[in-house]
C-alpha cells in the first residue's frame, strides 16, 4: 500500500493511512457554526440612540414639511424609514453597537420623534397660513376663537370682535382649527380630521374617514420603525471581533475546486491546501475570510462562502455557508487558501490581487 513512499526511507515507519494520496494535513481544528454573540453596551446604545434622534430631528422637518403641503401616500414614511436605516447602519457600523435591544430602541424612538418633530412643524406652517390668510385681523380672530364660551353669551354685539364671532360661528371648522392654538391641541385635532389626498390638480381627492386615516398615522409609526429595524438586523450578521469590539473585514481567496470538496475540507476542520483553479465554473467557490484588523491570529476567523459568479469569474453575493474557526487556524487557514499555487509566487499574488471586494 505505501511502499511506494517508504521505499527511499526503509526503517522509518510512516502510517500506512491515505497520508501520501491526500494532500497534507495543514491542521485538525474544532470548527463551530457560525453565531452572533452580542452584548449590551450603554455607550454604544446612549450614543446609537443621540445621533438617530439627531437625525430623526432633520427628518422630522423634512417630513412635517411634506405633510404641511401634501400627503404622499406611504411613500414618505418608506423614503424616512429607509433614510433612517441607512443613517443607523452607518452609526451600528462605527460604534460597533449590535444588540438587538438598542437597535429596536434606536428605531422606535427616531421614528416617534420624527413624526413629532413632522407634525410639530406641520403646526407652524399651519398657524402661519392662518395668520397670512387673516391678515391684520388674525389677533382679533385668535382671541375671539379663545374665549369663544365667552363670546356667545356677551350682549355687546358690536365693535371688530363681533365681526370675528360671526365669522367664526359660521364656519364651526375655521373655528375649530383656531381653537387648537397649541401643539398638544393642534395633534388632537389634526388626529380627529379625516385625510384627504388630492390628484392631478386638486379637482378629485379621496377622504380615509376618520378610522381609515388613524390607521394610516400609525401604519406610517410602523414603517418608520420597522425598516430601520430590518436593516439593522441584517448587519448584525457581519463577523465581529468580540476580542476588541471592531468589525473584521473580509478578504476574498479563490476560486477553488469544487464547492463540495471545499465545503467538506472546511466542515471537518481538517485543513488540507484547497485546489485552486484558474478558469472557475459554476461547481466552483470561493472563501471569504473575515479576520480582525487589530487583533490578526489573536481573534477567531470567520468564513463564508460563496459561489462564483460566472459572468464575472468571480465570488457571488449568495452565501453557501457560514463557520467560525478557532484562533490557531490562522495561519493554516491562509496556507489553505494559498500553498496550491504550484506556479509560487505569482500564483500568491494573483489570488491577493482578487482580495479587494
Ligand atoms: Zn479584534
Amino acid at each position: 500500500m505505501s511502499t511506494a513512499s517508504s521505499s527511499s526511507n526503509s526503517g522509518i515507519s510512516r502510517s500506512p493511512s491515505s497520508a501520501e494520496a491526500s494532500p497534507r494535513l495543514l491542521g485538525n481544528f474544532p470548527v463551530r457554526s457560525f453565531q452572533v454573540e452580542s452584548s449590551f453596551e450603554f455607550q454604544g446604545f446612549l450614543l446609537l440612540c443621540g445621533l438617530m434622534l439627531v437625525t430623526a430631528f432633520l427628518t422630522g422637518i423634512v417630513f412635517g414639511l411634506i405633510h404641511a403641503f401634501l400627503w404622499i401616500l406611504l411613500v414618505a414614511p418608506i423614503a424616512v424609514g429607509i433614510l433612517h436605516g441607512s443613517v443607523m447602519l452607518k452609526f451600528l457600523h462605527i460604534f460597533g453597537v449590535r444588540d438587538i435591544g438598542s437597535i429596536m430602541t434606536a428605531s422606535v424612538l427616531a421614528a416617534i420623534f420624527s413624526l413629532t418633530v413632522a407634525y410639530a412643524v406641520e403646526f407652524f406652517v399651519s398657524q402661519n397660513q392662518l395668520d397670512s390668510s387673516l391678515g391684520p385681523k388674525a389677533e382679533i380672530y385668535w382671541t375671539v376663537a379663545q374665549n369663544y364660551e365667552a363670546f356667545t353669551t356677551r350682549d355687546d354685539q358690536s365693535g371688530p370682535t363681533s365681526e370675528a364671532f360671526a365669522h367664526l360661528q359660521s364656519n364651526p371648522d375655521l373655528l375649530e382649527r383656531m381653537q387648537a392654538n397649541t401643539f398638544p391641541r393642534y395633534v388632537a385635532y389634526a388626529f380627529d380630521q379625516p385625510l384627504q389626498f388630492h390628484f392631478g390638480d386638486g379637482s378629485s381627492s379621496i377622504s380615509l374617514g376618520t378610522i381609515g386615516s388613524i390607521v394610516y398615522r400609525f401604519s406610517e409609526l410602523l414603517i418608520l420603525a420597522v425598516i430601520p429595524i430590518v436593516m439593522g438586523i441584517t448587519i448584525r450578521s457581519r463577523p465581529y471581533c468580540n476580542r476588541c469590539g471592531t468589525w473584521k473585514t473580509a478578504q476574498m481567496f479563490g476560486p477553488f475546486k469544487s464547492r463540495r470538496d471545499v465545503h467538506e475540507t472546511l466542515k471537518s476542520g481538517q485543513l488540507v491546501a484547497l485546489t485552486y483553479v484558474e478558469y472557475p465554473d459554476s461547481e466552483d467557490v470561493f472563501v471569504e475570510f473575515y479576520t480582525c484588523k487589530r487583533c490578526h491570529n489573536q481573534s477567531p476567523v470567520d468564513i463564508i462562502t460563496h459561489p462564483v459568479d460566472t459572468k464575472r469569474a468571480f465570488a457571488g453575493k449568495h452565501e453557501l455557508s457560514r463557520m467560525t474557526y478557532p484562533t490557531e487556524a490562522y495561519t493554516p487557514l491562509h496556507l489553505a487558501c494559498c500553498v496550491t499555487q504550484t506556479s509560487s509566487e505569482s500564483g500568491i499574488q494573483r489570488i491577493r490581487l482578487q482580495n479587494g471586494r
